[in-house]
């Protein structure tokens, strides 16, 4: 069943995002080959060098090096962090300009390599560029992943956990939608240690307004961090660690990413933030969660929302 091969992986792009990544991967011992490739060859060259002097600490051996798109032919996945960051009070589609260019050649040099691995990407606005890499590469659709919500997911996941005081681990529910303004918390799917949030809310009425403050901090999480330290970088790079595992471990595991959809909920011909199946393939399935009225109006206005902005692009 496992087409692809080897655990090497390629992180193109190592600003902040892309150095924590490559950082929590030595520090979980993700995969046996690290390359590195930035325009900043010197930076790039220097984060290798200190990243190989905290193998020996490391939980298993990695080789780490700067190197060139050819490395990509033989790798496992190939992470995109290059990009254009978010300027404080600029909105991560304002991006989508510049980096659809920066993207375009980088992809067409990853191809030139015959990569034929899988895709993440990370760099904003991630829907969209997901979409794009698609596109561009002209590879299967489930090879094809952004990071989509998966680090909205958590910033949710952490709030109600303080919230109510048990770890996040046991807190369970999605955001979902675009990585940005328009997406939506799953409030009909959510539950505390397996009881419904919707029981908790009836039981407690008094915290609703504070599970509606979550959701605004959650959504809003990133331009209170842009301001507070120009960029946010760490939580984004363990969720792009937490989806190479399941990739290269092919472990099958649900999260929230930027899946290609194809008639599920109701859409198709958007990349946006669902629950899906991911493993050594990729994307195994989308998953469709329940998701009442209200949450299908939201969720279909997030679809447009991205539609709109790709479309002048992609006629
Ligand atoms: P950064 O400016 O620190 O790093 C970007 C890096 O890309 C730089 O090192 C730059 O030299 C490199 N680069 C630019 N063009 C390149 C090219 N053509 N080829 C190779 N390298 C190139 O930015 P950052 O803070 O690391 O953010 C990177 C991206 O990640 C941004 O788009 C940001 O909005 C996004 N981001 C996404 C999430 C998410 O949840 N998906 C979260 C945070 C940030």
């Amino acid at each position: 069943m496992e087409k692809f091969k080897g655990n090497k992986v390629v992180l193109i792009g190592n600003g902040a995002v892309g150095s924590s990544y490559a950082f929590s991967m030595l520090n979980q011992g993700a995969c046996d080959e690290f390359v590195i490739i930035d325009l900043d060859e010197r930076k790039a060259k220097g984060d290798a060098m200190d990243l190989n002097h905290g193998v020996v600490y490391a939980p298993s051996p990695m080789k780490i090096r700067y190197g060139t798109y050819e490395d990509c032919h033989d790798a496992a996945l190939v992470v995109i962090c290059a990009g254009a960051a978010q300027k404080p009070g600029e909105t991560r589609l304002d991006l989508v300009g510049k980096n659809m260019k920066i993207f375009k050649s980088i992809v067409d040099e990853i191809m030139k390599s015959g990569f034929d691995g899988i895709f993440l990407i990370a760099t904003n606005p991630v829907d969209v560029l997901t979409y794009a890499v698609q596109k561009f590469s002209g590879l299967p659709e489930n090879q094809v992943i952004g990071s989509g919500t998966i680090l909205d997911t958590a910033r949710f996941r952490h709030l109600l956990s303080e919230e109510f005081d048990v770890s996040p681990n046991s807190v369970h529910g999605y955001i979902i939608g675009e990585h940005g303004d328009s997406e939506l918390a799953v409030w009909s799917g959510t539950n505390i240690a397996g009881k419904s949030l919707y029981d908790i809310l009836n039981e407690n009425p008094e915290k609703q307004s504070r599970i509606e403050e979550i959701f605004v901090n959650t959504r809003d999480a990133a331009y209170e961090i842009i301001k507070a330290k120009g960029a946010t970088y760490y939580g984004v790079a363990m969720g792009l660690m937490r989806i190479s595992k399941a990739v290269l471990n092919n472990e099958n595991v649900v999260l929230t990413v930027s899946a290609k959809l194809n008639g599920e909920y109701g859409h198709d011909d958007v990349y946006i933030g669902v629950p899906a199946i991911i493993n050594r393939n990729g994307i195994r399935e989308v998953l469709e969660t329940p998701l009442n009225e209200e949450e299908k109006a939201k969720f279909a206005k997030s679809v447009q929302t991205l539609k709109d902005i790709q479309s002048p692009f992609f006629e």
